[in-house]
Parts: structure tokens; sequence; C-alpha cells
């Protein structure tokens, strides 16, 4: 526990309004969104509504060696947000302003709590949006997506998070405030200090201000379901698309497990007997350029022996997103603990996940739905267990090594976008081996050196 001198000293520092003690409080910010993690509740929360502020707190906790855990919404799915060792969870619920949108330039600065969803609505009036579309644009901030370099739904077409910062005003383990990038569409002065902080998980630096990049919105789109009877047909359907030069908004597979169960929930009308769906948008400036990648996409689509439906109406359009979005909490509805993951492997390699996933499934005895991004080649395989059946969560870490150990041989990578934080740690040697290690360790000790930034994430501990 703090002493009440440091909790003082907090307060002294933000406002007694702005420092949770209660146990109330300190609950709601033991957990994240991830399953299968233990809960940890940290000493206090503070809510600092200033850049200037996060800095005193990082003075006073770097002086007596108290951890700090950065925290937007608390969505993440790798145990980025949880404060395993107590101390201090620094939350941006008050830093939450749009500080600058310019349509001139195309870019909006923004502080690290606004959600995506805000500022998407703020620059639509410009006729402009910030792409990165992770399925919880709703809730999700603009710092902890930068800190996970969140994916999402259209990163296909218009990339990732990191894609989209230009700049960042951000505070390092000294206390010290440093700025780097910003509304040049050029820079490569200095090292590349936006991609070092975007998807450093908090372990590196606490992000307080963020120049982010803006496009004009598509003008046209077509939304597309592709059924299929087989998982292997859906997979070719995929590496079809992309070999017929067509680069969608968004491609993205649910299996047969995924598909009865948002049916069941959401009641849209999906196809339960298909053993896979696409859901397929094309979109662009130009009508006709969009028509005929429609085309391009129903060709591929029923040369591998699927058929093509296409949104007629926006309604029809929302629901089939509402479909896509709707299929963790659909699975999550299941049982009372569900463990998502998110392999990812070369787009070649799709097929052969989709099937390996539901293999391990079969071998383990277990309840596993895949979904995911597939025109990225990362996929969600998602499986659903009772916690309190200590014999079948063994099954599930098992099936869950399997997992990544079939993702890593195929070529892919442990996580395509929902990070490493604690949940991945043990898998990220067999990734990056000891040399990749060391080097993930000296530049984390470079910059802080007596891991008080958000500490058993990310960088594994050294073992002396
Ligand atoms: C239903 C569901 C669907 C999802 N879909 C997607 C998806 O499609 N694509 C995808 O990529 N992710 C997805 N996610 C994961 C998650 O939503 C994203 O990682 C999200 O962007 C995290 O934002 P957050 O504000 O909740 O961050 P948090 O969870 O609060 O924090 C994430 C990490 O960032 C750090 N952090 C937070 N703020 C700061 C800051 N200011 N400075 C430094 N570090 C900071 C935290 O310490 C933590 O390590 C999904 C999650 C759920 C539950």
């Amino acid at each position: 526990m703090l002493d009440q001198n440091i909790i003082e000293q907090l307060e002294a520092l933000v406002g007694k309004e702005n420092v949770l003690t209660g146990k109330v409080d300190l609950v709601a910010y033991s957990y994240d969104a991830t399953a299968d993690l233990p809960r940890q509740m940290p000493d206090v929360v503070v809510l600092p509504t200033s850049a200037e502020m996060v800095q005193e707190i990082v003075r006073l906790a770097r002086r007596n060696k108290i951890a700090i855990y950065p925290r937007g919404a608390g969505t993440n799915l790798s145990g980025g947000a949880v404060p395993l060792k107590k101390g201090i969870v620094l939350s941006f619920q008050k830093m939450n302003a749009i500080l600058e949108v310019d349509a001139a330039n195309l870019t909006a600065v923004v502080q690290p709590g606004v959600v995506i969803a805000a500022l998407n609505s703020a620059v639509a009036q410009h006729g402009l949006i910030y792409p990165p579309d992770p399925g919880t644009v709703a809730t999700a901030t603009m710092g902890g997506s930068a800190a996970e370099n969140s994916g999402g739904l259209r990163g296909l077409k218009y990339g990732v998070t990191k894609n989209y910062i230009m700049g960042m005003e951000v505070v390092l383990a000294s206390g010290e405030k440093v700025r780097f990038g910003g509304k040049t569409v050029k820079n490569v002065t200095a090292y590349d200090f936006s991609n070092l902080f975007v998807g450093s998980e908090g372990t590196l630096g606490i992000i307080t201000e963020l120049t982010a990049k803006l496009i004009p919105a598509p003008k046209y789109r077509r939304t597309m379901m592709g059924v299929f009877k087989s998982l292997a047909d859906a997979g070719n359907a995929v590496a079809g698309i992309i070999a017929a030069q067509v680069i969608p908004a968004t491609l993205e597979i649910m299996d047969r497990m995924t598909i009865r169960t948002v049916e069941d929930f959401a009641h849209i009308g999906l196809p339960v007997d298909a053993e896979s769906l696409l859901l397929i948008e094309v979109d662009g400036m130009s009508e006709d350029v969009v028509r005929a990648e429609a085309e391009a996409v129903m060709q591929v689509v029923t040369g591998n022996n699927g058929d093509l439906k296409t949104a007629e109406t926006d309604q029809e359009r929302d629901q089939l997103w509402t479909a896509r979005r709707n299929a963790l909490p659909a699975l999550a509805s299941l049982n009372n603990m569900v463990v998502l993951e998110d392999a990812t492997v070369p787009r070649s390699r799709i097929t052969d996940m989709l099937i390996a996933c539901q293999d391990i499934g079969k071998k383990y005895n277990l309840t596993l739905g895949t979904f995911g991004h597939a025109g990225d080649g990362n996929l969600h395989p998602t499986i659903l267990c009772d916690k309190r059946n200590q014999e079948e969560v063994a099954r599930v870490h098992k099936a869950v090594d399997e997992i990544f150990e079939v993702a890593l041989r195929f070529g892919g990578t442990l996580s395509g976008e929902h990070g490493i934080g604690v949940a991945k740690m043990k898998y990220l040697g067999d990734e990056l081996g000891q040399s990749g290690l060391n080097l993930m360790r000296n530049i984390k000790e470079a910059l802080d050196p007596e891991y008080i930034l958000n500490p058993g994430k990310m960088v594994p501990l050294r073992e002396n």
C-alpha cells in the first residue's frame, strides 16, 4: 500500500477530485478486456488533466519507485492496462479534448483520452475520416490505440494506427516532455520516434498528445457477403480477390461456429448452414471503379464455389457490419471465459491457418470459433470455456501454445494487432530469439531504467 503522504502529494498535484482510492474504484481499474489474467487492484487511480501534471506524477513515482500504468478505455486484449505491481493507474479519461482539426493540412491534434469515434464524428463535417477502425472504435481511445498500434476492419486498404500518427508529445520516465513529428507529410529529422512509441504499450513513455493524419472520406462503397460451403473455398477466395488486384477496404471472415453463434445472438438472417462467410466492402471516390471492383469480387467468389449477396440498402449494410462487430460479444455470451487470440500469418497461409485452428479445437476438445481480418492474414481464433473447470482451462492453454507454434511455423507472428502485454510475453523469444529480446530490453532500459512504466508488460524482466 502507498504511504498516505504519497496520496496527499498526488492530491496536491492534480486536485483531490482526480485521485481515487475507494475500493469500488480500485476494483474497476484492476482488469481490462483480457480474459484469463489475474486481477490486481492499483494503490491509486489518478486522472491528470494536463501534460504538466503527468510530468509531475512521473517524477514523484520515479523518486519513490512506484509503478505507473497508463490507461485509456481498458479494451485491450493482452493485459496491457492491468496494474500488476499495484502502484498508480494513470487514466486519461479527463484528457479528452480534440485540440484542432486542420482540414487544410488533413490533420487533427488530440489529447490521448479522445475516443476514436469522437474524432471521426468531429472530422466528418469536413468530409474526412481517421481510418484506423478497431472493433471498439466507440470506446477505445487515441492514446490506447496508438500505444497498441491497433488495426481493425479497414487495415487491408488503409493501414493501421502507425500509418496515421504523424507526431506526438510524450512524457518520458525521467519526467521530461518531448515533442516530435507534426503536420509535415515528410519528416526524417532524427530517429523515427513516432514509430518507436506507437505500439510500445505504455512501456517507453506516456503519450500526452497526438497529431493524426486524416484522409478524404470515400464517396462510394459496396458491401457484399460471400457464402461458402468450405473453409478452403473461402480462403482461396481471399487470395483470389487480392490476386485480382482488388484491395477491399474490408475483407473479413467468419467460420461456421461464429456464424451460428452470431445469428443466435443478433438474429440478422445469416446463412447458418454455411461453412464460412466473407464480408467484403470495396470503396473509393469513383463510382465506376467501385462498381468494377465489386464485379471482380463477384467473379472470384463465384469462381470459388461461393454465393455472393450484395447489401442493397444502408440497413442491409449496417446489418452485415453488426454481424461482424457482434462476433466477439456473441461468442463471449456462450461461456464464462473467452480467450481471443490474434495469430497472424502471410495471406497465402490463411486457409492452412483456419484449418489448423479448427483441428486444434478438435484435438483439445474445445469450443473454438475463428473470425478475423482475413485480408490481413489476421485471424482471431476464440476459445470458450468454463473458468471453474481447471482441467478445461489447462487444455485451453495447450491449444493456445499450439496456435502460436503453428502461426510461427507458417511464417506468421504472435500478434497482428492486440499486442504482447502480459498475455503473450512467454512466446516472445520464439519469434525474436535471444538477440531480439536483448534489443527490447536495451531500448526499454535506455528510456526507463527503473522499469516504472507499465512494468511486467511487453518486455520480459532480466532474470538476474
Ligand atoms: C470486442 C473487442 C474488439 C476489438 N477489436 C479490435 C480490432 O479490431 N483491432 C484491434 O487492433 N484491436 C481490437 N481490440 C483491442 C482494443 O480495443 C484496442 O487495443 C484498443 O485500441 C485499445 O484502446 P484503449 O483506449 O482501450 O486502451 P487500453 O486498453 O486502456 O490500453 C492499451 C495499452 O495502451 C497503454 N496506454 C493507454 N493510454 C496510454 C497513453 N496515453 N500513453 C501510453 N500508453 C498508453 C496501456 O498501458 C495499455 O498497455 C478489440 C477489443 C475488444 C474488447
